[in-house]
């Protein structure tokens, strides 16, 4: 037979019809960078402006990193060889947990390849049938994901609902209880009081799962949510942290690397590496990696990058201030923990509340005509109805990229 011959290759009719795209304005697209220069990228012809990253601290390119990394690679080679219970844990995973326990100020801490895996292991190894999950309702789909793979009881309060929350705990029966909360909500940019999560979890007797991802390196003076003064006394009260309290920050954002650590009592980081399905299943993060991280924690924890984060959580402030002056509605929703507030700094993620998707994605083609990608934030990412445009502000920005966007802002909104 002729290759000719061949029947034309299909898909199934019955799979073509369940991947049916969804419609135009909630379809997700992939945008392929050619190249990366600081704060701006370079898309084909087009340069535009990133306010669609998370690399606040601009350590993504650090020549510290950069340098660690290569000579990771020279040392250990590029692959990660082995999961970490086979051969694949070296002293180069090692040092970055023990770097990294001690910096934030926790018994132990696990490296994971990504900030995904971590939560799915911790919420696995650590809730199961007869355990309460408790979690915010903007929390970060991994944290949901982890919830629900766990088989534990989920139930999400509205955001930043304490009194619900404390309602649903006093109320529950069963003695294994756990909040879950992002520190900062990664959409919205609001902080999650920790103190008072922590207070009902004594009160409850509860144990706390924080998702760091957007405040490492960016609160706290780098060390993260907190380590910001209203919420460290209570938390590192004892001097080291609170045991109730478990921790995830990410390497990939502020750190400007890849992977997560998670931290916690020695008891249940062991635990994890027992039962923890996505740490024990899965190759460890390339040892280039883990030199990359503790390059990158050491640049978090110094002097220079301390200037960095005073002047992005300054610009955070000033572009808030701005859109508010302007009558345009960032932040977040009413009854939410409202960012800044006066005890906590106003985060580098603004959101521009916008409603529909439909808005949302021409605000976006907008912008980006005019050099500046910010990217529009749709359902389900976001609950529906609350479509946005998500800036996203870095080190790397000045006072003249954050003007450029917080004028192009204010025609598309104010003038139009
Ligand atoms: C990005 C993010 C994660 C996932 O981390 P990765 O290392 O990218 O897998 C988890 N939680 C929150 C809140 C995030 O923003």
């Amino acid at each position: 037979m002729q290759v000719t011959d061949l029947p034309e290759a299909a898909l199934p009719v019955w799979l073509q019809a369940a991947l049916e795209p969804p419609p135009a304005a909630l379809r997700r697209v992939r945008v392929t960078v050619d190249a990366v220069d600081g704060a701006h990228v370079r898309v084909g012809a087009e340069t535009l402006l990133n306010f669609a990253g998370n690399d606040y601290l601009g350590l993504a390119g650090d020549p510290a990193v950069y340098d660690a990394a290569v000579s990771g690679a020279a040392r250990w080679g590029v692959g990660g060889s082995a999961s970490h219970l086979l051969s694949g844990h070296t002293r180069a995973h090692q040092a970055a947990e023990e770097r990294a326990a001690a910096w934030l100020g926790f018994e132990r801490a696990l490296l994971f390849s990504s900030g995904y895996l971590a939560n799915l292991a911790a919420v696995t190894a650590l809730a199961g049938r007869g355990t309460s999950l408790y979690a915010d309702r903007l929390n970060h789909a991994c944290l949901n994901d982890a919830a629900r793979l766990s088989g534990a009881r989920l139930r999400r309060y509205r955001h930043a609902d304490l009194d619900t929350l404390a309602r649903w705990l006093a109320a529950d029966p069963s003695p294994q209880k756990w909040v879950l909360t992002d520190a900062v909500f990664s959409m919205d940019g609001d902080i999650a009081r920790i103190d008072r999560l922590l207070d009902l979890c004594h009160r409850f007797d509860a144990m706390l799962l924080v998702d760091d991802a957007h405040g490492f390196g960016v609160l706290g003076g780098g060390r993260g949510t907190l380590h910001e003064p209203t919420f460290a006394p209570a938390v590192f009260g004892g001097g080291r942290a609170d045991p109730r309290v478990v921790l995830m920050v990410t390497l990939g954002k502020a750190a400007g690397v890849a992977g997560a650590l998670l931290l916690g009592a020695a008891p249940l980081i062991d635990a994890v590496i027992q039962r923890g399905r996505s740490y024990i299943y899965t190759t460890a993060l390339p040892p280039l990696l883990a030199e990359a991280a503790i390059a990158a924690i050491g640049r978090i924890a110094d002097d220079e990058c301390a200037l960095r984060r005073r002047r992005l959580l300054a610009m955070a402030g000033q572009i808030r201030q701005g859109l508010a002056e302007a009558g345009i509605r960032c932040g977040a929703d009413a009854g939410a923990w409202s960012a800044p507030t006066d005890d906590l700094p106003a985060t580098p993620i603004v959101p521009i509340m916008l409603g529909t998707e439909k808005r949302a994605v021409a605000a976006m083609a907008t912008l980006r005509r005019a050099g500046l990608w910010v990217p529009a934030i749709r359902p389900p990412t976001v609950p529906a109805g609350t479509a946005r445009l998500r800036v996203s502000l870095s080190a790397s920005h000045s006072t003249q990229h954050t003007d450029r966007l917080t004028h192009a802002l204010k025609e598309l909104f104010c003038d139009g």
